[in-house]
């Protein structure tokens, strides 16, 4: 697995605009040293007892996002450190997140995560909870959160028009909640959505952040 040459294939594919989270969950530290060496800064974990340690051993300017479904009871060993929190799917998290962040004296980025696929498994806010959510104006009382933007998993499926579908709803929304709640400040700007199996489709349809980890890292 050449990860230099993975790496650089990836970024040379996407436009300056969309950033690239590499997703290192189950990979062996030497894995993200190998990314970092090449000037990676961004990397994605899926679990609070893998990433505490990576974020022990590795360097201190790495980002860590959170990318997993994440236990309200493992966030404020997270908190002191987390960048942002891409995979917020509930109040009951945003509020917990909120209060460990102050804890620490910090803020942290949070997306929400909404469900766009198909299939039942996957976690997330549905469109309409999204969309209440912002109407009520809660969001605004959240003060150590900074809402920084949408996030999406596609279903898996080799249907590539059901897969655009997918992404373009998620963008149609996020264009949406920016305009409506967000227009004046930058802050809610990043529309995350497209892994290894479907991110040029994301890059498309207009996402801000891909989320890659085999493509780059090799199988887990
Ligand atoms: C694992 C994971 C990824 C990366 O998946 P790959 O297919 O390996 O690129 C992206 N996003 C989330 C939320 C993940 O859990």
């Amino acid at each position: 697995m050449n990860i230099a040459k993975n790496l650089l294939q990836i970024k040379t594919e996407l436009p300056e605009t969309v950033r690239l989270l590499a997703v290192s969950k189950l990979q062996p530290e030497s894995r993200i040293w190998a990314a970092y060496h090449k000037g990676q800064r961004i990397f994605g974990e899926s679990r609070a007892q893998e990433l505490l340690p990576k974020h022990a051993n590795l360097p201190k300017d790495i980002e860590w996002h959170f990318v997993g479904h994440l236990q309200i009871n493992k966030l404020k060993q997270i908190a002191p450190f987390i960048d942002t929190i891409q995979s917020i799917d509930s109040l009951k998290l945003l509020e917990t997140a909120d209060r460990a962040a102050g804890k620490f004296n910090r803020k942290i980025n949070v997306l929400l995560q909404v469900h766009i696929a198909q299939e039942e498994t996957k976690f997330g806010f549905s469109f309409d909870e999204i969309e209440d959510f912002f109407k009520s104006g809660l969001f605004l009382s959240f003060e150590n959160l900074t809402f920084s933007g949408l996030m999406g998993m596609a279903t898996l499926t080799d249907d590539r028009e059901q897969i655009r579908k997918e992404f373009n709803s998620l963008a149609v929304l996020f264009q949406k909640i920016k305009a409506d709640y967000f227009a004046w400040n930058d802050t809610f700007k990043e529309l995350s959505m497209g892994m290894s199996g479907d991110y040029p489709i994301a890059v498309e349809e207009g996402c801000t952040m891909v989320r890659i980890g085999s493509k780059i890292f090799g199988a887990r």
